[in-house]
């Protein structure tokens, strides 16, 4: 019985999220579905987009956390158009559904927009089972983390099509060993693109700029 019930959850959602991609892609957004544990600097790495592509792209941000407006007023000195989900009031979940996302959608400012990040709830485990009609799956894995979450936490990975390992910058204080990351990530998923990168300090950025600007030109150019 409880199975059946999630498989009717999932279908309804799998429904909507393609409501969702068929919007994005009407409107030639970009959408990227930003995942990872909580702390592993999703809203840093937006911050420091925003800083350096900015300017370059029209860029708009639906932000996920249970409780709390702190990331998206991180994001106002920015200007561009906001939205906080605050998944209390859809029972305190722990993972954004494509229902949440579609509203928040619609509920932006309007402003026409390239990039649409979507920061999901911090949370490794169930994210990974909710589409959101996004176009690209982005998985932030922190060095403060550890080398096992990968081997822990496979199925996040498997439905990545990028992962940032974030706080590079930290790597000295660490036993953290990037290249066996990297070869355990792709032995999980090989079509992955792995970027490693600092928020704090900018280094590691030029390849996921590049990353992101080639997803805004192909969807220019199929939609
Ligand atoms: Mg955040
Ligand atoms: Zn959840």
């Amino acid at each position: 019985m409880e199975v059946k019930i999630l498989q009717d959850v999932l279908k309804a959602n799998d429904a909507i999220a393609r409501d969702n991609e068929e919007k994005f892609a009407g409107e030639k957004v970009f959408a990227l579905n930003m995942m990872s544990s909580p702390g592993s600097g999703k809203t840093s790495i937006l911050e420091t987009t925003l800083e350096k592509m900015g300017k370059e792209l029209r860029i708009a941000v639906i932000e996920g956390d249970i409780a709390t407006t702190m990331d998206s007023e991180r994001l106002i000195r920015f200007d561009i158009p906001v939205i906080q989900i605050t998944t209390e009031s859809f029972g305190n979940a722990c993972h954004l559904d494509a229902n949440m996302v579609g509203k928040a959608y619609a509920g932006l400012p309007p402003k026409p927009c390239d990039l649409l990040f979507v920061e999901n709830v911090g949370n490794l485990v169930c994210p990974a089972g909710f589409k959101l009609g996004t176009e690209r799956n982005v998985v932030v894995l922190s060095v403060t983390e550890g080398e096992d979450k990968p081997h822990k936490y496979p199925l996040i990975f498997r439905t990545a099509d990028c992962v940032l390992i974030n706080k590079v910058d930290l790597l000295p204080h660490l036993d953290f060993n990037l290249e066996r990351v990297r070869e355990a990530l792709l032995a999980i998923n090989p079509k992955l693109i792995v970027i490693s990168l600092s928020a704090k300090t900018g280094e590691g950025f030029d390849a996921w700029l590049d990353w992101l600007r080639e997803g805004v030109k192909n969807k220019k150019a199929r939609s």
